[in-house]
């Protein structure tokens, strides 16, 4: 089969590989009909991403037709048409009966690796680097789901791909930033980063009945789509944010803030890397400043700081005495996709949102590297690619 696999930074590559096999009794075997880049996989593009492989294919947000089953899936069919989410869980660990999927004990072989950076690791991923579980990812023509029998969503036939896919991530992610935040309704929310994750934080949190929500990034087209989607933009290369914020806000600042931005702002590595780069990154000094601090500071006092945006290894200068000084509080981590996804799919049925708003830019598979770089250097005005295999 057809797949998109790593060769290095900056350098993905189409490839024929091998087709996928059951290899558990509960794994199944997916027909991918869509699959789409996300700013995580940009971590991956841009060589953040340690213990990745030459050949790795990539890709953890896809969805499809079940094509074979193990003798252990139940309550799934060959011709179910499902949502994958990103996460590999097992469903029935401590953490997975808790829904707290991203956490799941079952689903990372790789798992001791990161526990000795962290002291515990969470849950596999598809697509994303041997810290994660290596396994195989769905910007490919077919995949194998591991616990496929509790790791699916069973969706509709007569709602697109296109309003359906971002469940697999960036919709959930969005979503459950907004609640982390505790944006309810009333909330005063600024969202840093107006990418995809971003777009559905601003989304997500006018759903959850948030008053007003800003949305502070330097890429025109990206704060264009974040006022359509009902956000008030601050274009941070104009103005600075804090200034804005206190200004629109009668000096109360926003009191939920969500970072969607992560990795990319501070050029700040993972892990192996993350020593060296923090080094020669201050804050002060940066033209763009770094979006977490940015975010720290213009939290209201006794504000939730909400990080959706990927954070690894160390990193330094986090302004600890304005977050103390505050009282701040803070919530983080990959989202747990099973858990929002029934409640997402309802609201799209209901034609609350359909998601599909923030595709700009479709092709197939052999399109991917070019796609990459377009998303990489939000060039032609590019927010979101989906492949169709
Ligand atoms: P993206 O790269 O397309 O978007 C990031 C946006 O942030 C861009 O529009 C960029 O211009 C903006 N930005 C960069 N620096 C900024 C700064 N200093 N101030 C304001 N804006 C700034 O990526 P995406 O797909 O939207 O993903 C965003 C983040 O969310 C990534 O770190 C990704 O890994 C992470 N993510 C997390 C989860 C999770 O489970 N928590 C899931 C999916 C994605
Ligand atoms: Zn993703």
């Amino acid at each position: 089969m057809r797949a998109v696999t790593y060769h290095g930074t900056g350098d993905m590559r189409v490839d024929t590989v091998p087709d996928p096999t059951i290899q558990h009794p509960r794994d199944a075997i997916l027909k991918v009909s869509s699959t789409a880049i996300c700013g995580s996989d940009l971590h991956i593009y841009d060589g953040f991403m340690p213990e990745m492989k030459t050949g790795d294919v990539i890709g953890h947000e896809f969805m499809g037709e079940i094509v074979e089953t193990g003798p252990e899936v139940k309550g799934l069919s060959v011709g179910d048409r499902v949502v994958i989410p990103f996460n590999v869980t097992c469903g029935r660990c401590h953490f997975c009966e808790r829904q707290l999927f991203s956490m799941c004990d079952n689903s990372n072989p790789d798992g001791e690796k990161l526990e000795k950076l962290y002291g515990q690791a969470g849950a596999g991923l598809f697509g994303y680097s041997h810290l994660f579980g290596g396994y195989d990812g769905g910007q490919a023509e077919y995949v194998r789901v591991p616990f496929a029998d509790t790791g699916h969503l069973k969706v509709p036939s007569h709602i697109s791909d296109d309003s359906l896919l971002f469940l697999t991530d960036i919709f959930p992610t969005g979503w459950q930033a907004a609640l982390n935040a505790d944006v309810t309704e009333g909330s005063t929310v600024a969202v840093w980063g107006a990418g995809p994750v971003g777009l559905f934080a601003i989304k997500s949190a006018l759903l959850l009945g948030a008053e007003t929500v800003y949305a502070i990034d330097t890429v025109p087209e990206r704060l264009r789509l974040a006022e359509q989607a009902g956000a008030v933009a601050i274009n941070s290369s104009e103005q600075k944010p804090y200034e804005a914020l206190m200004e629109k806000t009668n000096e109360r600042l926003p009191e939920c803030v969500i970072d969607a931005v992560g990795l990319e702002a501070h050029g700040a590595g993972v892990l192996d890397t993350v020593y060296d780069k923090a080094k020669t990154v201050t804050f002060q000094e940066t033209d763009r400043p770094h979006a977490l601090r940015e975010a720290i500071l213009c939290t209201r006092k006794a504000g939730t700081v909400s990080l959706a945006g990927v954070y690894a290894g160390m990193v330094d200068k986090f302004p600890i005495g304005a977050a103390f000084g505050k009282a701040l509080s803070f919530k983080m981590g990959q989202t747990h996709v099973l858990k929002h996804i029934p409640d997402l799919l309802r609201r799209i049925e209901e034609g609350q949102i359909d998601p599909s708003f923030l595709i700009t830019h479709r092709g197939t598979l052999e399109d991917a590297p070019d796609m990459y770089k377009t998303f990489r250097d939000k060039t032609d005005d590019c927010i979101k690619c989906v492949m169709t295999p």
